[in-house]
């Protein structure tokens, strides 16, 4: 591309700062809180609005059956499509529309989508309806400039990324919308910061551990058999021996922050027993007995070193251990959720592609990073079995889910221009 007609897709972008605005108010303003999956409809057919009116050729699919889909709250979600005439890859830009609850300390109203110092606050405005809004002016830029493009461009707004993305990017990955037959490269605008790359995340495995006793009146214990003092012995065991053995394990993946670039365990909560007898005054009464279960939930981050059964017989070996050594413990584990560790390879497209876009635009060397946690790529990974993918956006990631999160206007321009040069290297094949 020509030195003038670069100038012209970033003065375009410059140009499009009230547009750019008011657009990423606009979505904030959808409150697409997420369970239960507010609001989606309305939300994707804005999307799909504002994109058929620049050209894109728009679809909504409702992901019938996925968990959490009914009348009341649609699993929608938008596709939009744009062909250049000529023969070429398509580079595609993926945004959940959905956003967590809004929770409290907030000193705004979380959909109000204020302006404020150049900072767009309200739920989402930095997870990540200010990634997607930027995507949207960056691809309009693109197309309006004039310049040539080979392939197509596609952006979607996805459902229920927050709960796991069944309802979203796996169901349209499992229809063929994240597919080799119709997509090369992926772009996340998640909020990675400005000038850093994101190759991807750890895997999950969500369990539930259960105990089991022996019920009995509460003043003779001793006839009974406490499933808590059971669940007990597991925590002091992961104490012993797991987390020091997961603390010395540590990834090649470049996670953040340091402390993610470990296996992580977090216990997730407990419960054990029968409940408080309800009282008038709401002040309860304990249940005299001697509680015959107690259920732990587990949250294991792990590396892309570890194998998930490895991480697994980790814990039931610990389980199964105290079955031999501790007098009457039984137990019983269920699955929750699995999610495979991601990452694209350095030098894949895509990657190449954004890192120089960084470069020329802000002027640095783009930072590699990993995100502690997950995000759709698993399933445009492992569904759609496209590896050309990676997570780049405007917003501080700390900031996601926090009360007052806010995106600054200044990183959705520079994000906009990153994109919009991104995704032209990567239809001209000049990267
Ligand atoms: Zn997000």
């Amino acid at each position: 591309m020509s030195e003038q007609q670069l100038e012209a897709v970033y003065a375009l972008i410059e140009k499009s700062e009230d547009a750019l605005v008011r657009l990423c108010q606009d979505l904030i303003q959808f409150p697409t809180i997420n369970p239960p999956g507010n609001d989606y409809q309305p939300c994707v057919e804005y999307i799909g609005n504002r994109l058929k009116n620049s050209g894109f050729a728009v679809e909504y699919v409702r992901a019938y059956g996925a968990p959490g889909d009914s009348a009341e709250y649609p699993r929608y979600n938008v596709i939009a499509r744009y062909e250049t005439g000529r023969k070429g890859p398509c580079v595609h830009f993926n945004s959940h529309i959905d956003v967590v609850e809004t929770g409290d300390g907030w000193t705004r109203d979380p959909f109000a989508a204020q302006l404020e110092d150049g900072k767009i606050y309200g739920r989402g405005a930095c997870d990540m309806k200010g990634g997607l809004a930027a995507s949207i002016i960056a691809v309009e830029a693109l197309i309006k400039s004039g310049v040539e493009l080979k392939g197509a461009i596609e952006i979607s707004g996805t459902a229920d990324e927050e709960s796991g993305g069944l309802g979203g990017v796996a169901y349209l990955a499992e229809k063929g919308y994240f597919s080799k037959d119709r997509v090369d490269h992926v772009i996340i605008p998640e909020p990675l910061n400005v000038d850093r790359v994101c190759l991807g995340h750890r895997g999950v495995w969500w369990a539930e551990i259960e105990t089991h006793g022996h019920i009995a009146h509460g003043s003779m214990p001793f006839l009974g058999d406490c499933a808590v003092r059971h669940m007990g012995a597991v925590v002091a065991e992961f104490e012993d021996k797991l987390y020091p053995a997961m603390a010395a394990r540590h990834t090649k993946m470049p996670v953040v922050p340091e402390g993610a670039k470990q296996s992580t365990l977090n216990i997730n909560s407990i419960h054990g027993g029968q409940d408080e007898i309800e009282r008038d005054d709401s002040a309860g009464l304990p249940a005299p007995c001697v509680p015959d279960s107690c259920r732990m939930i587990i949250d294991r981050r792990f590396l892309m070193e570890e194998e998930l059964d490895q991480v697994k017989g980790e814990v039931t070996g610990i389980l199964d251990n105290l079955e031999t050594s501790r007098e009457g413990f039984k137990y019983e584990i269920r699955d929750m959720l699995e999610v495979i560790p991601s990452m694209t390879d350095q030098d894949a497209p895509v990657v190449a592609a954004t890192s120089q876009a960084i470069e020329e635009i802000l002027g640095k060397t783009p930072d590699m990073v990993c995100s502690p946690g997950t995000y759709d790529q698993k399933h445009i990974d492992r569904i759609g079995n496209l590896k050309d993918c990676i997570a780049y956006g405007p917003g501080i990631l700390e900031l996601a889910h926090q009360p007052d999160e806010y995106v600054e206007v200044d990183a959705m321009i520079n994000s906009a221009k990153v994109m919009a040069l991104s995704a032209y290297k990567l239809l001209t094949n000049s990267y």
